[in-house]
């Protein structure tokens, strides 16, 4: 994997008076060379048998290397988290998140839905960041499994949770369009940490309630 990761604290004064805490995460990728990935996409339209000098396909290799620089891309996000004063000890879910990545044996999508859990610790997280964490490893090539590790890792590292867990239903088009042509068949992994991994009535209801078990 050729992404780094710099994260770094900005906390306002006003934001440090109710204890929030935001740590903003950025994205130090290797620069995307956009001029050598249209060469190379002319280059495949050649060696398909197309003409990329036709009407219809000037702009393509253009195209195509924009669409990869921003599929493969992450936006800068600020992870927003809140004392637990509350103590709230239930689950936390966010279902049915959107999921977009392109898998790295064919670097064709595979799109579903994620569904995130946590058993809150001492901070509790901005429920829209969830998504954006989502974002940060989807926008990769990648296996459904490891991103369904990296997420769940994250967040296990950044919020310190009791029990942290992700589930995510997708589709890939690497076997809806081609190959076994299995439409609308959806492959569904998952990761759990903490006590949603060895409690059982924790994991129990964090299966029953994302619908994967
Ligand atoms: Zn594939």
């Amino acid at each position: 994997m050729s992404i780094t990761r710099l994260e770094h604290e900005t906390v306002s004064p006003e934001a440090r008076a109710e204890g929030s805490r935001r740590l903003r995460v950025l994205h130090a990728r290797e620069q995307i060379d956009l001029p050598g990935a249209e060469r190379a996409v002319r280059d495949l339209l050649l060696a398909l048998g197309r003409d990329p000098s036709s009407p219809h396909l000037a702009e393509t290799p253009r195209r195509v290397a924009t669409s990869f620089e921003e599929m493969l891309t992450p936006r800068e996000f600020d992870l927003t988290t809140f004392p637990n004063d509350e103590h709230y000890d239930e689950l936390v879910l966010a279902k049915s998140i959107p999921v977009h990545s392109l898998c790295e044996h064919h670097m064709l999508p595979f799109t579903g839905v994620a569904h995130v859990g946590y058993l809150p610790g001492e901070r509790i997280l901005g429920l829209s960041k969830l998504a954006r964490v989502v974002e940060l490893f989807a926008r990769d090539l990648q296996v459904q499994e490891r991103l369904t590790v990296q997420i769940a890792n994250w967040l296990q590292e950044h919020l310190d949770p009791k029990g942290v867990g992700v589930v995510i239903e997708a589709e890939h088009m690497c076997m809806s369009m081609r190959g076994v042509q299995a439409l609308g068949s959806r492959t569904i992994t998952s990761s759990v940490h903490g006590l949603l991994r060895e409690d059982p009535r924790s994991r129990q209801e964090f299966f029953t309630l994302t619908g994967a078990h």
